[in-house]
């Protein structure tokens, strides 16, 4: 006798194998879950572009949602059995378009630099000119970078920085009026300052170019009411939803005209990308859903905060920042007058469980490789209930680290204290 019977409470062989749980169904992939775990757990996470997911978060992102073939939009879907996937994906993009005010909202893209894909797929032909903020100078590879998709498919005119290290604007209409970009890309991966989405949105009108923000890094304190809001002044506004906003890792697009709703739902799918990740789109909702809470505000209040903290500490430790300082939860640092490398710093931070990446600074005399600075970001310590105190010993202990970096005993000194800093800010992430 085969097939279902009520009786027999115990599972068929292969449904029961279908339950084991991963620790015991998969011990190695299960080891290193928990060594990332533990690695989050006790790491000062100082990378600008990281954070810590809720629970909430992780548990929608680990849903069945991710077995189900959805193409198409909620309402319009090439498959069956969508009517909850479609309500997932309703609560986020309706929750999103809340979040930050706009008429339109596409939650599929699986990352930030599909979503940016998806613009320009969607607006530009091979060969049109685009113009961003140079790499080099704290844009992002998408942005037009000749080692990327976009500088490869693209005529690619960057702008850059003043002497000031801040976004020459003068330079940028310049340009603009002169190369007659198709699209003007404003927003950054290294950029530390307020960005003028206004002025750059003029400029592009001014010259007849479409104007994209991609405010991936700073669209937590964008939800948070902690930074200038792009969208009134682009034709679009794409992001990342895992940094500041501390969704899952994703993309979105928002929009406010109709006219370009079409021609963004088709580039997306069937344009770049083929079945949403709808355990994606879920957690995405659970955090748009976060981000709507007097809770965000407060969270990204006090990031921003941190960072000016962090900053002033640096500085006092005889670190120069780039630009003097920030006006977002990033900072770029100079190491110059510690005679360290950002390659070095980095690797000798880590070793004393600061995670950090490096970075170049403008005029960087570094290769990319290795660069002259590191840079720093407080979403992720946020997360951790850390604020000002914490980012005073933060700084204090990245200046001892870097300034005993030949020094094991030093460097295990400083370590021992990181580890005491996380514990005394656990996130149980369990
Ligand atoms: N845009 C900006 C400004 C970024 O900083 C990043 C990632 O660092 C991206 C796009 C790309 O995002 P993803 O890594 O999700 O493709």
């Amino acid at each position: 006798m085969s097939g279902y019977n009520p009786e027999v409470t115990t599972l068929k062989p292969s449904v029961a194998e279908h339950r084991v749980p991963l620790p015991e169904r998969d011990p190695a992939v299960w080891a290193a879950i928990q060594g990332e775990t533990r690695r989050q757990e006790s790491n000062l996470e100082l990378i600008a572009s990281e954070n810590i997911a809720s629970l909430a978060v992780r548990q929608a992102m680990g849903s069945v949602m991710t077995d189900k073939y959805a193409e198409g939009y909620p309402g319009r879907r090439y498959y069956g059995g969508c009517e909850f996937v479609d309500q997932v994906e309703r609560l986020a993009i309706d929750r999103l378009k809340q979040v930050y005010g706009a008429e339109f909202a596409n939650v599929q893209p699986h990352s930030g630099a599909q979503a940016n894909m998806a613009v320009y797929h969607a607006f530009l032909k091979p060969g049109d000119r685009l113009m961003g903020l140079s790499l080099a100078d704290g844009g992002h590879l998408t942005h037009g970078s000749p080692v990327a998709f976009s500088g490869q498919m693209y005529e690619i005119v960057s702008y850059g920085l003043r002497e000031d290290e801040t976004i020459d604007y003068d330079g940028l209409r310049k340009l603009a009026e002169e190369s007659r970009p198709k699209l003007i890309v404003s927003g950054a991966s290294a950029y530390s300052r307020v960005i003028d989405f206004e002025f750059i949105g003029q400029v592009a009108k001014e010259v007849g170019a479409l104007h994209m923000c991609d405010m991936a890094h700073y669209s937590g304190l964008i939800a948070g009411g902690q930074y200038p809001n792009p969208v009134p002044h682009a034709d679009f506004v794409t992001s990342t939803t895992h940094k500041s906003l501390r969704g899952p890792r994703g993309g979105i697009i928002l929009y406010n005209k109709e006219e370009y709703d079409k021609d963004i739902r088709m580039s997306v799918f069937p344009g770049i990308q083929g079945g949403p990740l709808m355990h994606v789109i879920a957690a995405k909702a659970v955090a748009f859903g976060e981000a709507l809470q007097p809770e965000f505000r407060e969270y990204a209040r006090q990031v921003k905060a941190n960072a000016q903290a962090l900053a002033d500490a640096l500085t006092a430790e005889g670190f120069r920042i780039v630009s003097g300082g920030t006006d977002s939860h990033l900072m770029l640092v100079d190491l110059r007058s510690f005679q360290v490398t950002g390659k070095v710093a980095q690797e000798t931070l880590e070793r004393a469980n600061i995670t950090t990446n490096r970075n170049a600074i403008p005029n960087d005399p570094e290769k990319p490789f290795v660069t002259s600075g590191i840079r720093l970001g407080t979403p992720a310590v946020t997360t951790r209930g850390m604020k000002e105190p914490e980012m005073a010993k933060i700084a204090s202990l990245i200046a001892d680290a870097l300034r005993s970096r030949e020094d094991e005993g030093k460097l295990a000194s400083v370590k021992e204290s990181v580890v005491e800093l996380c514990q005394a800010h656990p996130i149980h992430l369990d």
